[in-house]
């Protein structure tokens, strides 16, 4: 890696010495880049912040004043309170900070200050601030007056290192930090124009010196694009190893199988399902390697579509694989597909871990020689002591239940089989691009026509007896039905229903003479399959559960389901609960019954709207939108973060949509023409990529 002036240690830097340089280390501020972009985390301007005068009891206010007076005051109960007296143009008010003495050494008569809190009343108006920055000190460069328009920043500041000295080193350096990251603008004007996008350098002038808020939108977006398009770098990095790197399989396509299956069919693909084999068949008959994704609602005929998938394997002379996370998936899958194949060629295994004995070692031995050709089975397709044949095609269904590790199990075997990830919890298209950027995306955004649509209806506790009664009348038509509850015993939460509980109280009181069985994330695995048999059976009428069965099991005459404290779920949690009814011919009714939150009253809280949202669609790319929407980026990309080292400070993924596909294709782009981003023109690139992923750009070899 080329070290440029910015990788300079800080210390480099005017008004930075050896203890100054040290507390920033702790901030993770290292360089002169990391200084750089150490940009405000808040701004404020006339449109925020309130004059003093107009400060009343009981609003919650920003306001900015010089420091008059400031002092410690002790009272009756003990309890030390620092206050300090602010004025601005308007008037004067009190600042109040009880059980804080300690702002005391923060504070200097002459700062101008920021503080943001409510106004309450103790002798008088006083604001207690829960936020508060030392704009300036008096002694550096306070104004009398802020001109019209000032805007006010904040940056992420220490103990050791107050708001004050980030602007004081800005003041003496950004100049020269500015000049120097000019040199690293990578977008050419033409291409910056096209996606409207300023320059680097403008961006982190306008951060540091906001003049207005449009201003500042314009330098968080280009600095949004640069962390997209760095972390689709490193995506298209692995991509490329994943799929060129080593050379794939070209599938031969015969048809003669795949013609077979279409024809036995007693329906036509959907537009979607048509859509999504094409991208699949082009992807295997091509030299790459396939290393695809696959989304899309339950029921809207995935495992279909694997099958074709893994019927292309076995006419070019391979075999398939289909990983499902639990032993009654593996079951569902290898029996349907089992239906497809009737009158088709092509012999099935099925590789459980309750295979045992004489007959697993006979399973093994027609995987080995290749006998058996399309191969269904859980994670005991991984075990040690399986051998391939021939395996061309992986496919793992519910891909996020398996490890990393699990999932490349298969796919790191020679040669390199394709491989299909399938996903039934859909996430917007934007996201699972930034998520997954290694990945190519298939989308299967349409159900087959027909289908009865389940209703959904949201009720309160009160409503309960007629749900019973109704949730009885099914019963009594031979249906089947399952009741889903947040906590496994009561102890947990006091506010919420308990399975374990009301599982004794509905057995003994509302459904008596039915049969009820309980089944929850703590039972043992082969116990949890013994009632999901039996349920399947239709041995068991009403299941109680917690959300263990949010895991694609289809019972198809399991028409209703009731679902407890539903502000306790997500919203794709709710979703994929509802899943598990309406595949019968009756059409299906989800019933969830909502708790009213702690400290949430009336209609329009967070809670009624999620819910609503749940039961105005029951389109799954819909309701990942509202999901995305109302909870924000941060949680998708925690769970996901150690794979990823994603962290994104600028970008927003709904704000920045437009630019996530553009910032994907320019650094695939890049990727093919120069993997290694070894070409000098591409030093600038790499530099980047260098300063932003340290160690983990080591991908890119030693450039
Ligand atoms: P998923 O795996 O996506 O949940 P499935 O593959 O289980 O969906 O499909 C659900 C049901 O729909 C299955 O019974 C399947 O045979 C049927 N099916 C799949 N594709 C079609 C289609 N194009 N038209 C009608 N029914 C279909
Ligand atoms: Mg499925």
């Amino acid at each position: 890696m080329t070290l440029t002036r910015l990788d300079k240690p800080v210390q480099f830097l005017k008004g930075v010495g050896p203890k100054r340089a040290e507390h920033l280390q702790r901030m993770g501020i290292l360089t002169a880049r990391d200084l750089l972009y150490h940009v405000p985390r808040r701004y404020d301007d006339a449109s925020t912040i309130t004059p003093v005068e107009l400060a009343q009891v009981g609003m919650d206010v920003t306001l900015v004043g010089e420091v008059r007076n400031k002092g410690v005051i002790p009272t009756r109960s003990g309890l030390r309170i620092f206050q300090a007296v602010i004025q601005d143009d308007s008037g004067l008010i009190t600042c109040s900070w009880p059980g804080q003495p300690w702002v005391e050494r923060r504070v200097r008569p002459g700062d101008r200050i920021l503080v943001t809190g409510p106004v309450r009343f103790f002798h008088g108006r006083q604001i207690q601030p829960r936020e508060f920055t030392v704009l300036s000190r008096a002694s550096a460069d306070a104004p009398a007056e802020d001109p019209p328009g000032t805007i006010f920043s904040t940056y992420p500041a220490a103990e050791d290192l107050p708001q004050w000295i980030f602007r004081r080193l800005f003041e003496l350096n950004l100049d020269r930090l500015l000049a120097q990251i000019r040199d690293e603008e990578y977008l050419p004007p033409r291409d910056r124009r096209r996606l409207g996008l300023v320059e680097i350098s403008a961006a982190l002038r306008d951060l540091h010196r906001p003049r207005d808020n449009a201003r500042i939108a314009a330098a968080r977006r280009r600095l949004a694009f640069d962390e997209l398009f760095f972390l689709q770098l490193m995506q298209a990095r692995v991509r490329h190893d994943a799929t060129r790197e080593r050379p794939g399989i070209a599938f031969t396509r015969t048809n003669r199988l795949i013609r077979a299956l279409h024809d036995s069919l007693p329906f036509t693909l959907t537009d979607a399902q048509a859509r999504v084999l094409r991208e699949i068949y082009a992807d295997m008959t091509s030299p790459d390697r396939m290393n695809r994704m696959l989304q899309g609602d339950v029921g809207s005929g995935k495992t279909l579509v694997a099958l074709f998938a893994m019927l292309l394997a076995v006419e070019g002379g391979y075999q398939a694989a289909l990983m499902a996370p639990t032993e009654i998936l593996a079951e569902q899958h290898a029996h349907r597909i089992g239906d497809f194949l009737r009158d088709i060629p092509c012999r099935l295994e099925i590789l459980t871990g309750s295979a045992t004995g004489r007959r697993r070692e006979e399973a093994r031995a027609r995987v080995a020689s290749g006998e058996a050709r399309l191969v269904v089975g859980t994670h005991a397709l991984i075990q040690e002591g399986v051998k391939f044949d021939v395996l061309g095609l992986v496919v793992v269904d519910e891909q996020h239940r398996f490890g990393v590790r699990q999932r490349m199990a298969l796919s790191e075997r020679e040669p390199r089989p394709d491989t299909l990830l399938m996903s039934a919890t859909p996430i917007p298209r934007s996201l699972a691009m930034t998520l997954h950027g290694e990945l190519d995306l298939s989308t299967l955004d349409e159900l087959p026509p027909g289908r009865v649509p389940v209703t959904t209806r949201l009720a309160g506790p009160e409503d309960r007896p007629a749900i019973l009664r109704e949730l009885c009348r099914r019963l009594d038509r031979g249906r089947q039905a399952y009741l889903v509850y947040p906590a496994i015993e009561e102890s947990e939460r006091a506010d919420l229903l308990a399975a374990e509980t009301e599982f004794e109280r509905l057995r003994s009181e509302d459904l008596a003479g039915r049969t009820l069985a309980l089944i929850h994330g703590r039972l043992p695995g082969d116990e949890k399959d013994r009632i999901m048999r039996a349920f399947q059976q239709g041995d068991i009428d009403v299941l109680v559960a917690t959300t263990v069965i949010e895991v694609g099991i289809d019972v198809p005459n399991a028409t209703m389901i009731v679902i407890e404290n539903p502000e306790r779920f997500g919203l794709s949690q709710l979703h994929q609960l509802r899943g598990r009814i309406g595949r019968g011919d009756e059409g299906g009714l989800c019933v969830v019954i909502a708790g009213r939150a702690e400290g949430e009253e009336g209609d329009s809280t967070p809670t009624t709207a999620r819910l609503a949202a749940f039961a105005r669609t029951s389109d799954g790319f819909e309701i990942a939108a509202e999901d995305l929407r109302i909870r924000g980026q941060g949680d998708f990309f925690g769970a996901e973060q150690h794979g990823h080292g994603t962290e994104l400070k600028f970008a927003d993924i709904i704000e920045h949509e437009d630019l996530i596909g553009p910032a994907r294709d320019r650094a695939r782009a890049l990727i093919d023409i120069d993997p290694q981003l070894s070409a000098p023109a591409h030093t600038v690139v790499r530099n980047h990529l260098d300063s932003r992923y340290g160690d983990r750009a080591q991908l890119f070899g030693v450039g």
